[in-house]
């Protein structure tokens, strides 16, 4: 399931109490932020209609359901509760790699990149990185898809 699929399945609802929540859907944001007025919303609400927005262990960040702490950046609240005794993940966004030499970002969803440079102590990416680095790091095949 990915992101769309999961809005379209659970309806998440629209943030009333920040006028700029993020994620917005067209009708508003639909995040609710782990603080004050906004979390002390989501932990009124059913459990099963809670869900988790955080970061991935790969770096991604996904949507859990249920109620967490551990990496959370933001509630969803949902009209439709997830089913009893299942565990929901979708998946949002895959990790980004972010160069500290030429500040360029782009997608990394399985840290090939970040990977290759790191091997060779090169503090750069396929955008900066000469031919011969490039080479060295073995993503010449990579270079024409970034
Ligand atoms: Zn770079």
């Amino acid at each position: 399931m990915d992101f769309d699929e999961w809005c379209d399945t659970y309806k998440p609802i629209v943030n009333h109490i920040d006028k700029n929540a993020s994620f917005d859907n067209g009708e508003g944001g639909i995040m609710f932020e782990t603080y004050g007025d906004e979390v002390e919303f989501v932990k009124a609400q059913d459990a099963n209609k809670i869900w988790m927005y955080g970061d991935g262990d790969d770096g991604g960040s996904y949507i859990w359901s249920g109620w967490g702490f551990v990496n959370r950046l933001g509630y969803f609240i949902t009209d439709k509760p997830c089913p009893d005794n299942v565990t929901i993940q979708v998946r949002v966004s895959y990790n980004w790699f972010y160069c500290e030499n030429c500040s360029a970002e782009f997608e990394d969803p399985d840290n090939i990149i970040r990977d290759a440079f790191d091997e060779h102590d090169l503090e750069k990416c396929p955008e900066c990185a000469t031919l011969e680095e490039i080479t060295l790091v073995g993503l010449e095949n990579k270079n024409a898809n970034v």
